[in-house]
């Protein structure tokens, strides 16, 4: 990989027309995943603006330095060898080269004319030149199915380079957000060169594309359109930059998985190796097979297998409530308790009890599924997790496995649900504390035992993603509650918890509620509707990082009694155990990323949801009460 310089916490690579042509034939050959960020000022100023616009830069295998500034700054930095990569000439000489070599383009962006005209005027100039396909997406968010769809035409196309012609930053989301899925080794984000490239718009003449005032040029073709991009992003990219020279502002440079050198990885042919690998049940070469065999796609067929481990538990039967409910017809649910503990138990799909810390349990229960949502785990509330670190830390046996199984069962898409706990102890030490980003889980300092476990399996899904193409999706949840979860026993969390006692206190007539610590510790609480509809929404969706999946809204252990009070109808008299377990001092979820990502946030008021919890506790405790479960029929 070529050296990056740090603008403005954008790693811009010290490249020329020819090391660029040269990085991305090299992939092509190799056929490594990699996504090229095309970057002038504007990429640079709306990343310094976007976290996740940086992170989609910095993980890009090359942004080549688009605009001369940029070019500048390399050669003030000693990068004497570098000169701008313009999108327009990148493409036009990939292109030229890639006839005589065989390669298959794809062309994504633009509308359906501009599409048809660029297609005519690159066959014009490049005769024998292979576009294997074009698309042309509406001016509206593709829906998942769609989306899926269109993956899946790419695919079919079997392009090695697509070329995406969204704007900036359209086309970098666009890029990072398929890059999984995608198989072409090679995606390009060129912007404005399909309209040039098409003779929609004018390009700049040579002379002023090297002058450094080619946006004046473009600002003189399309006024309406860029006015505000350059009045706004210039004079600031100056001041910015003058703050970073003269050591007023630093801008870290943090790197994603392609830019370290790691590569979305491509499985070898089946049948390569005759090794067999004894710790596994499955020969390598059958392995490959299976996995080569996964093709990645959102859509989960009303016909497929889909599997839900930690069923019996409390989201991991609403989960399944949901998938019937959207109508799948094959559900398979797993847990390790007997089915009269299953707090919902669905009739007439597979219900199946097992120890799935067990190797020969996950490949049993995963033969033949399409997806695999991973729930189950040995945990409970804060009183449970800080006394059974070693109980909680043997999940991790239920996710090796399952994943191990996912990969040789050819299952395509797996769902892991990770916590809240995986955050550093160091970060959630007051009251007020700021929400939590993805990114503050490290440097790692997770909760003892249970959030070490979550944090490790998070990690083991990501590199089953990256080196055996197992399509992972991963939420954090904060603070699940709702009807047909544990409120009693030892393992119940503070909304359930809370419900109960003041349930207790109103039907025995004492008006007191013991509360754990001061009251003053804050968190957020998610009603289990949202978790259900974020966790589908996750793992419908292209985002392989973690996301938060949790409610924004803090409140302290005191305010949600007053909730459950009001609910209830009484005061109670309040008696502080100062000693009992109480976890991190204040944590709440930073709700940026999934919003950005999904344009969703769970959103079901607490008020809303804890009526709707204090109603159920409150049947089974005047009702039937000795009995947790319910049979449903939908
Ligand atoms: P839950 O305890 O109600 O459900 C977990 C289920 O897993 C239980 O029914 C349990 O019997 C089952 N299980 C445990 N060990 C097993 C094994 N060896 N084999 C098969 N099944 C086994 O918990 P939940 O609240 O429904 O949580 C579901 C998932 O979400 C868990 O992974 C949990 O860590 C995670 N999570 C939950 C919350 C929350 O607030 N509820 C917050 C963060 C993360």
């Amino acid at each position: 990989m070529a050296e990056r310089l740090n603008v403005l916490g954008v790693g811009v690579s010290a490249i020329n027309m020819a090391t660029a042509l040269a990085t991305i034939e090299g992939w092509i050959a190799s056929r490594k995943r990699h996504y090229v960020c095309v970057t002038g000022v504007h990429g640079v100023m709306e990343s310094r603006r976007d976290p996740e616009l940086r992170h989609i830069h910095n993980s890009a295998g090359m942004v080549t330095p688009d605009g001369m500034p940029l070019v500048w700054l390399l050669w003030a930095s000693g990068h004497r060898s570098v000169d701008r990569v313009y999108g327009p000439d990148l493409m036009l000489a990939v292109l030229e080269r890639s006839v005589e070599r065989g390669c298959r383009h794809f062309l994504y962006g633009a509308s359906e004319a501009t599409l048809a005209r660029l297609q005519a005027n690159l066959h014009a100039r490049f005769p024998g030149l292979d576009i294997a396909g074009t698309y042309s997406p509406p001016f509206r968010p593709l829906t998942v199915d769609e989306d899926a769809a269109v993956v899946e035409m790419i695919n079919a196309a079997r392009p090695d380079v697509v070329w995406v012609g969204l704007s900036t930053p359209k086309q970098e989301r666009w890029m990072a957000a398929h890059r999984d899925c995608l198989e072409a080794p090679v995606l390009v984000g060129v912007g404005a060169a399909f309209d040039f490239h098409a003779g929609v718009v004018r390009q700049a003449p040579r002379f002023i594309q090297r002058s450094g005032f080619e946006w004046l040029f473009r600002l003189t073709m399309e006024p309406r359109r860029l006015w505000r991009r350059y009045l706004r992003n210039n004079p600031a990219f100056l001041v910015c930059l003058a703050g970073q020279k003269l050591g007023f502002r630093r801008y870290s440079l943090e790197f994603g998985d392609q830019a370290r050198g790691r590569v979305w990885q491509v499985v070898e042919p089946a049948g390569s190796s005759g090794v067999t690998d004894h710790r596994d049940p499955m020969p390598i070469g059958l392995r490959s097979e299976a996995a080569s065999k996964r093709k990645e796609r959102s859509i989960l067929g009303d016909d497929e297998l889909v599997v839900v481990t930690g069923a019996g538990g409390f989201i991991g039967a609403h989960l399944v409530a949901d998938l019937l409910r959207r109508g799948h017809q094959r559900v398979r649910a797993v847990d390790i308790k007997p089915l009269y503990e299953w707090f919902q138990l669905f009739p007439g799909i597979d219900n199946r009890r097992c120890d799935l810390r067990g190797r020969d349990a996950c490949y049993a229960v995963t033969d033949g599924a399409a997806w695999v949502y991973n729930l189950a785990a040995d945990m409970g509330g804060m009183g449970f997790i800080e006394t059974h670190k070693a109980a909680c830390m043997q999940s991790v046996l239920i996710n090796t496995h399952l994943l191990l199984a996912a990969r040789d069962c050819g299952v395509r898409r797996f769902f892991y649900a990770s916590s809240a706990c995986v955050y550093a102890a160091d970060k959630q030490t007051s009251p007020d504390i700021l929400p939590l980003k993805e990114g503050d889980a490290y440097p790692a300092m997770p909760e003892d035992g249970y959030g070490w476990e979550k944090l490790f399996s998070e990690r083991m899904c990501r590199h089953f993603r990256e080196d055996c193409r197992l399509a992972t999706r991963l939420a954090r949840y904060h603070n699940v509650y709702g009807p047909h979860g544990t409120f009693a026993g030892g393992r119940e969390k503070a909304p359930a918890a809370i419900c109960r006692k003041v349930i207790q206190a109103k039907l025995s007539g004492e008006p007191e509620i013991e509360i754990w610590g001061d009251g003053e510790q804050t968190r957020s609480f998610m009603f289990i509707d949202d978790c259900v509809e974020g966790t589908q929404r996750i793992m419908h969706s292209h985002v392989e990082e973690p996301l938060n999946l949790g409610s924004d809204r803090p409140v302290t252990i005191n305010q949600l009694v007053d909730i459950v009070e009001a609910i209830a109808g009484v005061m109670l008299r309040r008696h502080y155990l100062v000693d009992a377990p109480k976890g991190v001092r204040g944590r709440n979820s930073d709700n940026t990323l999934i919003r950005q990502r999904l344009g969703w946030a769970p959103s079901i008021s607490l008020e809303e949801g804890l009526e709707k919890t204090y109603r159920w506790i409150y049947d089974q405790m005047t009702g039937i009460e000795a009995d947790q479960s319910a049979v449903v029929s939908l």
